[in-house]
């Protein structure tokens, strides 16, 4: 497991002389690290963030801030107006059998408790490890459950063409 956190996206939208950037990082968390303890790491990160003035979505999973520190992160995160979304609380890999639809749910709505408050919560989700679900039971059955809760699905893509590059949030596609 990666010890840090996961920078996902960093990518440009051009829309004609304007560009536009889209960062989202999945899995903060509050261990110990080499080069900074987590709280500096924190700060160093939304003072980069901040000084190119861009607003990145956090992809939050539960069981790595479900502490005091963890709590302190979050609320660093929405004071700077960063959106904050949910990535389950326990990190399931949604393509083992072990991981059913009911299981998974329950997972996803424990970590709604933890964020839903923050002024920047926002209904958005990705899925841990990007995995939609192995039998079309549970990938449809959680579109619909997500579709029931009004998330968004933070999925990762990324098309590039024609000098353009996108990522972005959307319905999950059909
Ligand atoms: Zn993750």
């Amino acid at each position: 497991m990666i010890n840090f956190f996961l920078i996902a996206i960093l990518f440009f939208l051009q829309f004609g002389q304007a560009k536009e950037i889209s960062i989202t990082i999945d899995d903060p968390e509050v261990k110990e690290t080499p080069l900074f303890d987590s709280k500096k790491r924190n700060q160093e990160i939304l003072k980069a963030l901040d000084a190119h003035q861009v607003k990145a979505a956090l992809f939050v999973c539960g069981m790595r801030i479900d502490n005091a520190e963890g709590k302190d992160l979050l609320k660093s995160w929405d004071q700077k107006g960063h959106l904050i979304g949910n990535h389950t609380y326990s990190h399931l890999y949604f393509h083992s059998d072990r991981n059913s639809l009911e299981v998974f749910k329950s997972d996803f709505l424990k970590v709604e408790v933890l964020i839903k408050d923050l002024k920047n919560f926002s209904r958005i989700f990705r899925f841990p490890y990007l995995k939609e679900g192995n039998t079309n039971e549970k990938r449809d059955g959680m579109r619909a459950f997500l579709k029931e809760h009004k998330y968004q699905h933070g999925y990762v893509r990324y098309t590039s063409g024609g000098g353009k590059h996108r990522v972005g949030f959307g319905e999950t596609a059909g």
